[in-house]
């Protein structure tokens, strides 16, 4: 079984499917984490974020692999773990605009769908019910209110001990939601048969078993 979940930034995807994939004993697979990957990459060598720099040489040095362990999903570029320096606010940028260069995303969602293949998987980003896995069996489209994302993702910040303000959060999220939904491939937009959840004003425990719910009834 599959079961898709996207919507914008901070909406809380990513929590929520960590939480239903161990419920439910499937695998979780967070595809913007790849995407962070690659703007790290591109980052670290220098490489400027624009379609012409990402040649097919450029994309084959780009190692991505995902290891499991207890704390969840790893993600390892070219042989070094960056799960946690892939989280920081210049790669979540450069994320959003090497999103929009079809050559990634096509590289990246051959790896998404060899991930997913003869897998129970919860995978979550923005184009999986419309791209990645138009067949999946459950498709959820997860929002909120851009305050309630943006105030989400400062505190998330603040746990991890990185200084941050209000209105600088809420300006990367909407640049971010901009970039996403209006970029021509696979954009950001709910799938007609997608169930469309708003999270503002519920606890992660409330999504979580909605999302719990609604895969119970499918399956
Ligand atoms: O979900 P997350 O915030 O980690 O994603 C980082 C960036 O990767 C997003 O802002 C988006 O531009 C891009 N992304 C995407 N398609 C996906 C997942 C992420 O374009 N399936």
């Amino acid at each position: 079984m599959k079961i898709a979940i996207d919507g914008p930034a901070g909406a809380g995807k990513s929590s929520i499917a960590k939480l239903a994939a161990k419920e439910l004993g499937f695998i979780y697979i967070d595809t913007g984490a790849m995407y962070r990957a690659s703007a790290l990459y591109a980052i670290e060598n220098g490489i400027e974020i624009c379609e012409k720099s990402f040649t097919k040489d450029v994309l084959d040095k780009i190692k991505i692999d995902i290891k499991y362990d207890e704390e969840g999903q790893r993600i390892i570029l070219c042989g070094k773990d960056v799960s946690k320096r892939i989280r920081e606010s210049d790669v979540s940028i450069g994320a959003s605009n090497i999103a929009v260069i079809p050559a990634v995303r096509i590289k990246l969602v051959e790896l998404q769908r060899e991930l997913a293949e003869g897998n129970n998987v919860i995978m979550d980003g923005r184009d999986i019910g419309t791209y990645v896995l138009p067949d999946a069996e459950l498709k959820i489209y997860l929002t909120a209110s851009t305050d309630e994302r943006a105030n989400r993702r400062l505190k998330e910040l603040r746990e991890k001990g990185q200084t941050a303000d209000f209105e600088q959060v809420k300006r990367d999220i909407e640049y971010r939601d901009k970039n996403d939904s209006e970029r021509e491939f696979a954009p950001l937009r709910k799938a007609e048969d997608a169930v469309l959840v708003d999270s503002t004003g519920m606890t992660i425990d409330e999504v979580k078993n909605r999302i719990l719910e609604l895969a119970k009834e499918k399956m």
